[in-house]
């Protein structure tokens, strides 16, 4: 089969043979990836993996062929799976329904062969059916929107979180701005582009902002609260340099929340989340069942963050698309 292959330098396309299924398994047809931050990451050597990989974890496809012990219903199933492969049932976390923690797990497309690929090899567990009424395009959006719902599995809200600030608005950034406005939250988004910026407005943003055009954006955002700042900052930004005013634009007792990583080590001011008692949170993937419903129900819209659509041949290509305007949002991989 065609493979995407990072053999540490480079993306390769190779011929390898089709993974092998074990009796516990099932063989997905992948028909859908999408090209993520961390792929992106891996491929400029900021993540270091094991080499050569199949990079590739946000996708979806068909199940062609089932291990013996495998029931006949997944047959033909359209699926789209969770990222945290290898999981033992029964480690400390494991014991606790927490997954995507356990200590054994192994993540697709980054410490183990991913889904850019026309075939993988699964477990199960790690599937769930894509209903009808969502096309797989759109299903690809299935394992960064389960993340966009764990930012609030994390950080849980109450009635004195009013006002959210987004700082950068990629794929992740845009689904978090759905999800939060579907809570209730007022939102003013930071980007640097107009594009983005109006795209979140139009999902109901009560604020844009470019990044370009402000000088100080703690003080800007601080005019937009009264004076104090916001309640909740979320940063999807992947840039160290942001954080120092992605803390600073928090207001006193209030909440950050880091989504995105930031390479190995990244200073940040402590001795100012000491001082004004602000609560740091983080978070990953999360709940595909929220995702699913949320694709369902029409609150999440996802056809407009698609930005382009290459086959696995063009898949250079297809990772140096983000490179070359600042409007992009979300490439994807047709196999
Ligand atoms: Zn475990």
């Amino acid at each position: 089969m065609k493979a995407a292959i990072f053999d540490g330098k480079e993306i390769k396309i190779e011929n390898v043979p089709e993974p092998m299924i074990n009796d516990s398994q099932v063989l997905v047809r992948v028909k859908a990836v999408g090209i993520c931050g961390t792929d992106l990451a891996i491929a400029h050597g900021d993540l270091p993996t094991p080499t050569p990989i199949i990079l590739g974890h946000e996708f979806v496809g068909e199940v062609v062929k089932l291990g013996n012990k495998i029931e006949k219903d997944w047959l033909n199933k359209r699926v789209t799976s969770e990222i945290n492969s290898n999981i033992d049932f029964s480690c400390y976390y494991c014991k606790q329904g927490l997954y995507t923690q356990c200590l054994s797990r192994k993540a697709l497309g980054i410490d183990i062969d991913g889904a850019l690929a026309e075939y993988i090899a699964l477990d199960p567990y790690l599937l769930h059916e894509i209903p009808d009424s969502i096309s797989y395009v759109e299903a690809t959006f299935i394992e960064p929107l389960a993340a966009a719902y764990q930012t609030f599995e994390m950080m849980p809200i109450d009635k004195n979180d009013e006002t959210m600030v987004i700082f950068g608005l990629g794929k992740l950034g845009l689904l978090i701005t759905q999800v939060a406005l579907s809570k209730g939250l007022k939102l003013i988004v930071i980007d640097g582009s107009d594009k983005k910026l109006n795209l979140a407005k139009k999902y109901g943003a009560i604020q844009g902002l470019n990044r370009h055009n402000i000088k100080e954006i703690p003080m800007e955002i601080k005019n937009l609260t009264a004076g104090l700042g916001a309640d909740i900052v979320v940063d999807t930004t992947g840039n160290p340099n942001a954080l120092k005013d992605i803390i600073s634009s928090c207001r006193t007792r209030g909440k950050v929340h880091i989504k995105s990583t930031h390479g190995l080590e990244t200073p940040i001011n402590l001795t100012d989340i000491v001082v004004r008692e602000l609560t740091l949170y983080s978070s990953r993937c999360g709940p595909f069942e929220k995702a699913i419903e949320g694709l369902k129900s029409g609150d999440i819209q996802v056809k407009e963050l698609i930005s382009k659509k290459f086959d696995l041949d063009n898949v250079h290509e297809a990772f140096d698309s983000y490179s070359i305007s600042s409007d992009y949002i979300k490439t994807l991989i047709l196999i």
